[in-house]
């Protein structure tokens, strides 16, 4: 059972933010180097980038403390419109240890 989606993919968003969902348009060229803006590959802005750190270095060491200290830097506004695993995280790394 084939679908045919694989035309017209390649429109001008071709990357979606990891914390708000956001479509955004990265080129290659950004996408591969770890050049001046790395974040470019995962958000579309440094502060959801800084965000989408705090939460991943939560998810690796699980260390609530640290997490909360990273989203304390963090621009949190508009958080009710983040990804719902994302606002999950962020509750439970304020919710304290
Ligand atoms: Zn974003």
């Amino acid at each position: 059972m084939n679908t045919q989606k694989n035309t017209q993919i390649n429109t001008q968003t071709n990357a979606h933010c990891k914390i708000c969902g956001n479509g955004y348009r990265v080129c290659n060229s950004c996408r591969k180097s770890q050049g001046p803006s790395p974040w470019r590959a995962v958000a579309d802005s440094m502060e959801h980038y800084k965000i989408y750190l705090a939460v991943h270095h939560y998810t690796i060491s699980g260390d609530k403390t640290a997490a909360a200290a990273e989203l304390q830097n963090c621009d949190l506004s508009g958080q009710e419109s983040f990804l719902p695993e994302i606002q999950s995280a962020i509750k439970e790394i304020l919710a304290g240890s």
